[in-house]
């Protein structure tokens, strides 16, 4: 199997406002160019695109090519799971979603201290077991955005698991957060496959900042490549990884994803160099490490647009300047900064671990009281 993954996280949108807005179009010529270029791999979960994911790649690939010609992954909602029989419901569910009998890899969505003691609750893993003895899933994992600690207490006692997907990308290598290196060592430890999420951090490491993007284009003979190739290239150089995902968001980056992964070159003893020079940058220049998920959107009860407005924040960070006109249209049809009910609902599911609440102030300050 060829080791990127396609994504279906962050899909091409006729509508940039609008989720849910799939362009199926540009999704199935996507899904063509993938396929023919020999990658198999893709990787979808129920909450995508407001709950619209799993039904786009029906349409894009299920209907489209046989069954044995893709390997399908899907992931069980785990925030939303509050009784044993949750789990048959939403698998059931998401089978009916993607038109598919089986899945290939399946997977407990985000995963992490606190949820696991709900889906130890409520028998999660007995589920997933009696999935891998029925066919209905021929591989068995978790997605993990938690310490490295909770990873190895959850693989010491469930053996049983196959499979890691870990966040791992040169900037969360040693992160107090995500903390990818660690997260890996473990799980290589363990004897465990592992799948790549999140190695160009949402999109972080493939729009570099100006002192990062200069250094970046300045190593390499022109036309460099893009600053991404170098951010999946680096996850597909350490040996345990099997799939990296990427959420691909056109077919340009598909193409460009696709070129240097078909026949894929580890990275020299140069570029690790430059990806800790490039590293050091970026710590001194972002602010709050969203990858733009949008998992605290389906959360909120009032819908604050909070990727995006950590985006802004962020540009601010880097650049010292504000775009009005952005906000105005980020808030369109959500709430505003200012509006949030400090309920902490977004921070509870957040994978980052962001203070959000604090963040959405200090936006708020910026970007919401007037110019003296
Ligand atoms: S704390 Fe604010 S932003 Fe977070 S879920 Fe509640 S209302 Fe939404
Ligand atoms: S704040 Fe957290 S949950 Fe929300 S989009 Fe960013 S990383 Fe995802």
């Amino acid at each position: 199997m060829k080791r990127l993954g396609f994504g279906t996280m962050r899909l091409p949108l006729l509508n940039p406002e609008d989720h849910t807005t799939i362009d199926l179009e540009q999704y199935k010529q996507m899904v063509d160019l993938f396929l023919e270029r020999g990658f198999t791999y893709f990787d979808t979960a129920y909450p995508y695109h407001g709950e619209c994911s799993e039904q786009a790649l029906k349409e894009a690939l299920v209907k489209r090519y046989p069954r044995d010609r893709y390997v399908l992954a899907d992931k069980m909602p785990i925030i939303r799971v509050t009784s044993a029989e949750d789990y048959p419901r939403y698998f059931k569910e998401q089978l009916e979603r993607c038109g598919v009998e089986y899945f290939d890899y399946y997977l407990l969505h985000n995963m992490g201290r606190d949820r696991y003691i709900n889906t130890q609750k409520f028998g999660g893993f007995e589920f997933l077991q009696q999935l891998k003895e029925t066919g209905k899933a021929k591989h068995i994992g978790f997605s993990f955005h938690d310490d490295a600690e909770t990873l190895d207490q959850i693989l010491t006692e469930h053996p049983e698991v196959e499979f890691v997907q870990l966040q791992i990308n040169y900037l969360d290598w040693n992160g107090a957060v995500a903390q990818s290196g660690k997260c890996y060592e473990t799980a290589v430890r363990h004897g465990k496959k592992v799948m790549v999420m999140e190695p160009v951090k949402g999109g972080t490491l493939a729009k570099l900042p100006e002192q990062a993007n200069s250094l970046f284009q300045s190593f390499y003979p022109a036309p460099a490549p893009s600053p991404a190739s170098l951010a999946i290239r680096y996850a597909a150089s350490l040996l345990e990884v099997e799939i990296i995902l990427s959420g691909m968001s056109s077919l340009e980056q598909l193409d460009d994803n696709t070129s240097y992964m078909q026949e894929f070159k580890p990275l020299t003893e140069a570029e690790w160099n430059l990806v800790d020079e490039i590293t050091s940058i970026l710590n001194q220049t972002i602010k709050v490490p969203c990858t733009s998920c949008r998992y605290c959107l389906e959360e909120c009860p009032i819908s604050v647009n909070i990727p995006d407005y950590f985006g802004l924040l962020n540009l601010h960070a880097v650049t010292g300047q504000k775009t009005n006109m952005y906000y105005q249209r980020f808030s369109m049809n959500h709430a505003k900064a200012s509006e949030c009910l400090k309920c902490g609902k977004c921070e509870h599911i957040c994978p980052q671990h962001i203070p959000i609440r604090s963040f959405l102030e200090e936006f708020a300050a910026l970007y919401e009281t007037p110019a003296a």
